[in-house]
């Protein structure tokens, strides 16, 4: 699947947790969970999140640095694509990883609570079902190198076909309607 729809399924997410907690949950979690879902496919040799960049002009005099460049580089050198980064192991690791971040910024800078890091961690699991669709599948089991699919082959997608761009409107019509209901009314406080 190609980055925007990742980033549209995964920021979808969100959906569970605003049935979960009530809709008053911060709108800054759709930007998160849909970051973190494009974490996965660092481990392509060419993905959305390798060059997301930070910066700001335009044209020649255009100053940016890409963050995650030399990170994706790093890991095309030990890690296949759709390999360890794809699993549910790398799930939990990243997990670790997002609650340690949160926290760390909820002692020294601002009060953050739980949903920061689920946003975090349902955005990169999105990625692996919605991969789990496509022909390919996924190693969820890493190390265990069997790739699963959530369909059954001849119903899976192929990435950037047809079934894959009714997919990205549908599933940006339920987005557009999750963001509406977050900001209907809610402060923007960093915490609810
Ligand atoms: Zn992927």
């Amino acid at each position: 699947m190609t980055g925007k729809t990742h980033a549209i399924i995964g920021a979808n997410m969100v959906w569970i947790l605003a049935l979960f907690y009530g809709f008053s949950i911060h709108p800054v979690l759709l930007p998160l969970a849909a970051f973190a879902s494009l974490l996965p496919d660092l481990d392509a040799p060419e993905s959305k999140a390798k060059h997301l960049e930070l910066g700001y002009g335009r044209g020649r005099n255009r100053l940016g640095i890409k963050p995650f460049f030399l990170l994706s580089m790093i890991i095309n050198a030990f890690s296949r694509h759709r390999g360890f980064f794809h699993s549910l192991f790398a799930t939990f690791l990243f997990t670790l990883l997002a609650i340690g971040a949160v926290q760390f910024i909820h002692l020294r800078w601002m009060p953050l609570d739980d949903s920061y890091w689920q946003a975090l961690t349902l955005g990169y699991l999105s990625h692996l079902l919605a991969d789990s669709f496509t022909k390919s599948g996924v190693p969820y089991f890493w190390p265990w190198k069997r790739y699963i699919g959530l369909l059954p082959k001849p119903f899976r997608l192929r990435t950037g076909g047809w079934g894959e761009q009714f997919v990205l409107i549908f599933f940006l019509g339920t987005l557009l309607l999750l963001t509406f209901r977050l900001f209907d009314g809610v402060s923007l406080e960093l915490v609810s």
